[in-house]
């Protein structure tokens, strides 16, 4: 399943969900409630989002692959 990154239009809370893509339209703010945006950028989310207090490491921009390995990194 794909990770979907979120963020709460009325408080600003940003988060990720493993969800199916069949409802990955429709879920909510874990703290206010409110009907979650849907971000597009799944490939920056290791660096994007440093408060989601996640232990992924960092990954190349273009392919997502391990830096150490890729041949694309930046
Ligand atoms: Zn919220």
């Amino acid at each position: 399943m794909p990770i979907y990154e979120y963020t709460c239009p009325k408080c600003g809370h940003a988060f990720e969900e493993l969800v199916r893509s069949a409802d990955a339209d429709r879920q909510k703010c874990p703290k206010c409630g409110t009907k979650a945006e849907r971000q597009i950028s799944v490939f920056s989310a290791a660096v994007a989002s440093p408060s989601s207090g996640g232990d992924l490491p960092p990954s190349c921009r273009s392919c997502g692959m391990d830096p150490s390995s890729c041949p694309n990194r930046m």
